[in-house]
């Protein structure tokens, strides 16, 4: 019976199901079919063969708190007996949607003002966009609207939010209005051109291809600076020592706003509530996703500083309402969601167990691999972890992208049961647990990763 069901749903799957980022014509022809997941609890997911694995990766480096808990099921289906709906638009609210936005910016840094909420961390980072525009133009200041960001870096896969990514994956062959985006240089030390660059050198021919490319464009045109604290999907990178200090009196200096895009960082990834301040940065917007509802619900927010907030105010007073709103923002079920969720993470303390496990994570993983002659660099922050293949480690050579060993690594992990994910943009392994793991947990992970890689190389 089982197996019945299971052959009727993978011929539904490749039939009628599109989906997101994934090799379509394979996929239709059964080729590469992915796991059926029916159960999740903690860092552990089971699918519908009745095989457990350990996910390295908390779904899309969202799940924070780890799978099945109740305290956020339960105040989910609480809202949504009581109330699965009402909307946001002028100025109506809900008992979850406003706890939400006080939680969320009693969290934030000091000088975030408030919390516009959205679904998903692309639109988030529409809205922050469409809100820089309307900010310079309220300013008087309708020439400045170019948007700097850097290769590697992820924004989303919206209209300009893929042109903001700076991944050629997401630009191929989609025709995105890229132009009044410009990409920087990435903050990615191991990779680059010079080898002979100190991480000093490498720091400052950053800040200087930022500074050139301000002064070619003039920087009356150039309306924000957009980041990751830490690069994530670009192949989870921290950055350079020294980089922020760098980069963030140059914005200050041109009057450009600085957007972080904290979907991955936010909520305690790295071991603090926020990215912005485990490196220091002065945000004027902050995106938030995944980690504001460890993705029990859809929910994203963007969250505005004083000085945007003063803006938008003269704004609206001098031309009404913005015509700018979903449907779904501050969807109450998302926002139960969140409260649940952002009381989970203060009460079991995961923020600080992120940054202990994370380390600990990091620390077993250089260790074990740290010395392999096809490890590049172990590299990570709090709890993020990667591993970079090389072909030859002294001269830094690549595999030749088609041999995609990357995913053969983590195709070799998934006979350990673990799951980590092959980053797109070279053969880089990434790791982004629960922020609840546990020891037990890191050990297993490092272990299955130890036996993946001897049997890949
Ligand atoms: N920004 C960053 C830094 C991300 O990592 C992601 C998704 O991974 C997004 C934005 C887009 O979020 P979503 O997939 O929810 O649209």
């Amino acid at each position: 019976d089982e197996q019945l069901v299971n052959d009727q749903l993978s011929q539904w799957d490749r039939d009628h199901f599109m989906h997101p980022s994934t090799h379509l014509a394979q996929h239709a022809r059964g080729e590469a079919q992915g796991r059926v997941i029916r159960t999740g609890k903690g860092a552990h997911i089971e699918d519908r063969d009745g095989q457990r694995w350990l996910d390295g990766f908390a779904g899309l480096y969202c799940v924070n708190v780890g799978y099945g808990r109740t305290e956020i099921a339960d105040a989910i289906a609480k809202q949504a007996h009581e109330l699965a709906y009402y909307h946001a638009y002028v100025g109506h609210g809900t008992e979850a949607s406003i706890t939400l936005a006080q939680m969320v910016m009693q969290r934030a840094p000091d000088h975030m003002s408030k919390v516009y909420f959205g679904l998903s961390g692309s639109d988030a980072n529409e809205t922050n966009l469409k809100l820089i525009w309307y900010y310079n133009n309220i300013r008087g200041l309708p020439q400045k609207k170019k948007i700097i960001s850097r290769w590697r870096g992820y924004h989303g896969s919206g209209l300009m939010t893929g042109s903001l990514t700076g991944l050629p994956l997401f630009h191929n062959k989609f025709d995105l209005p890229l132009d009044p985006i410009l990409h920087t240089t990435a903050p990615y030390y191991f990779r680059r051109d010079d080898l002979g660059q100190s991480e000093a050198q490498f720091v400052a021919q950053c800040a200087a291809d930022l500074e050139e490319m301000i002064a070619r464009e003039g920087a009356d045109t150039i309306a924000a600076f957009w980041a990751e604290p830490l690069l994530g999907t670009g192949g989870i990178v921290p950055p350079p020592k020294g980089y922020w200090e760098a980069i963030q009196p140059i914005l200050q200096k041109h009057d450009i706003l600085l957007v972080a895009d904290e979907v991955v960082t936010g909520f305690g990834r790295l071991g603090t509530m926020f990215g912005s301040a485990h490196y220091a940065l002065k945000p004027d917007f902050i995106t938030i996703a995944k980690g504001l509802t460890s993705a029990y619900a859809p929910l994203s927010g963007s969250i505005v500083s004083d000085k945007v907030w003063k803006v938008l105010e003269q704004g609206t007073d001098e031309n009404g309402p913005i015509g700018h709103g979903w449907t779904y923002s501050a969807h109450p079920i998302g926002a139960a969601a969140g409260v649940a969720n952002l009381k989970l993470i203060d009460d079991l303390t995961l923020v600080e167990n992120a940054g202990t496990i994370g380390a600990y994570l990091n620390a077993q993983m250089t260790d074990a691999l740290g010395d392999h002659p096809n490890v590049g660099e172990v590299r990570g922050e709090g709890m993020l972890c990667a591993i970079e293949f090389v072909e030859d480690k002294d001269s830094r050579t690549f595999f030749d992208p088609a041999r995609k060993m990357g995913a053969q690594v983590v195709a070799e992990l998934a006979t350990s049961h673990v799951i980590g994910r092959a980053m797109p943009g070279g053969d880089i392994l990434g790791f982004a647990p629960p922020l609840s793991l546990t020891k037990d947990e890191a050990d297993q992970i490092v272990a299955a990763t130890v036996k993946a890689v001897k049997a890949t190389f």
